[in-house]
This record gives C-alpha cells, structure tokens and sequence, in this order.
C-alpha cells in the first residue's frame, strides 16, 4: 500500500455506532413518548423514520435543505403515519432535542473501530475527523465514547460552510490541517458524502462497506470490516 502522511476519517457509522446507537434512543424514545398509542407497532413508526433520515441527510449534504429543516422533518414525517398524531413543529423539535439528548449518552463504536484507532495512534498517522455532524453533537460523542483523544483535529461541515461532498470541504479540511492531497487517505462508509468528493480533490479513497451495497463507485480502496484496514496497511 501506498505510504500516507494524514488520515482523514468520517465519524458517524464509521468510528461511532451511529446508527447502533440511534436505534436504541428511538426505541427508548418511544417508550417515554408513549407512542404505542399511535401506531400498532414500533416499526410502523422507525422504519418510516429511517427512510425519511437517509433521503433528508442526503439532500443536506448536497445542501438542498438546511439543518433545521432536517431536525423536524425527519420526525414529523414519520410522526405524521401515527392515528390520531397530529405533529407540529414545536412537537417535533421537543423530540428532536430528547432524541439527541438519548442519542449523546450512547457509546457503542462500530466494530474494530478502537482496534483501528488504537493502530493508527501506535503508527503515529495523524487523525483527523471529517463530519457533516452538527457542532454540539460530534464532540460529545467523541468524549462519550472515548475516542476523541485518538483525533488531532475535528473538520465539520459546520465550520467549513461547505458539507462534504462539496469539494470546497475537502479544500478547507486540507487547509485546516495542512495535509496534502496525494498523501492523504480519506476514510468513509458514504460513496457520495466521503468517497466521490475526496476523490474530487485528489485525495485517494477507502470505502468502509459497511452496509455491504452492490455498488460499482470508484475508491482506491474497499474492506468490508474495519480490522481489514490494518491487513492493507500492513502490506507493502
Ligand atoms: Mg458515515
């Protein structure tokens, strides 16, 4: 494998159980709502609510909608499907707040990912988080779940005004932490968000196929699992 000077790592379902974590605050969320009232079983309700979340994070990556769109409608959406539910938006954005309130408490990382990090850290990389996660959440999460000593910088969407896959992201990320494009690996489980834009920029790619899609994407890179990463990094 080529020699690289910086990593640049997605953090949501690549490092941290995002979505591990996300079910289990769903489900406690409907719990404490008491949403059971609404809908004859839970899935009527998350699996709705998982199929909004991935349509609206696309398009705010892609920045068709702003944050604040996203954090409302992808409850009201769903919310919407329950009898005799009517949700408003100052309901929505209560749940909103509760549910990313359960979500920040949760630690889970996705597996090998502190293998990974822990490997990394030994080999001396430099680490550098890429997220188009809002500011309040992603260092929280990091602390939460222990990890957010392994990072030498945090690059958010937020800060750079530009989501990934935007190139002018990659182009700030590279700026901010003074990496170059050819010797930098950028590490993700998104093809459009972490894979296309930078590769857009010259940065080489490794996908993280951890949803094990059927795609034909173009990455320098592909491992199924993130221990595989140490294998390539291990051969010359
Ligand atoms: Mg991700």
């Amino acid at each position: 494998m080529k020699k690289y000077a910086d990593l640049f790592i997605d953090f949501d379902d690549t490092i941290y159980d995002t979505r591990g974590n996300a079910e289990l605050a769903l489900a406690e969320l409907y719990e404490a709502r008491q949403w059971g009232r609404y809908f004859d079983r839970p899935e009527d309700f998350t699996v709705p609510y998982w199929k909004t979340n991935a349509e609206l994070w696309e398009a705010y990556s892609l920045g068709k909608i702003p944050r604040d769109y996203l954090i409302v409608e992808r409850f009201r959406r769903p919310l919407s499907l329950g009898h005799g539910l009517h949700p408003d938006k100052a309901y929505c954005l209560e749940v909103s707040d509760e549910f990313l309130g359960l979500c920040n408490l949760k630690s889970a990382l996705v597996p090998g990912a502190r293998e990974l990090l822990d490997y990394f850290s030994a080999k001396g990389y430099p680490m550098h988080i890429c997220s188009n996660g809002f500011h309040e959440t992603q260092q929280r999460k990091a602390e939460v779940s222990g990890t957010a000593h392994y990072f030498k910088s945090m690059i958010l969407s937020e800060d750079a005004g530009h989501n990934k896959p935007s190139e002018a992201f990659y182009r700030y990320a590279l700026r901010m932490t003074g990496a170059k494009p050819e010797t930098t690996l950028m590490i993700g489980d998104n093809l459009l968000t972490d894979m296309s834009g930078a590769r857009a920029v010259g940065i080489d790619t490794l996908y993280f196929n951890r949803w094990h899609t059927d795609d034909r994407e173009e990455v320098t890179y592909r491992v199924d699992r993130l221990t595989d990463i140490i294998t390539l990094f291990e051969q010359d």
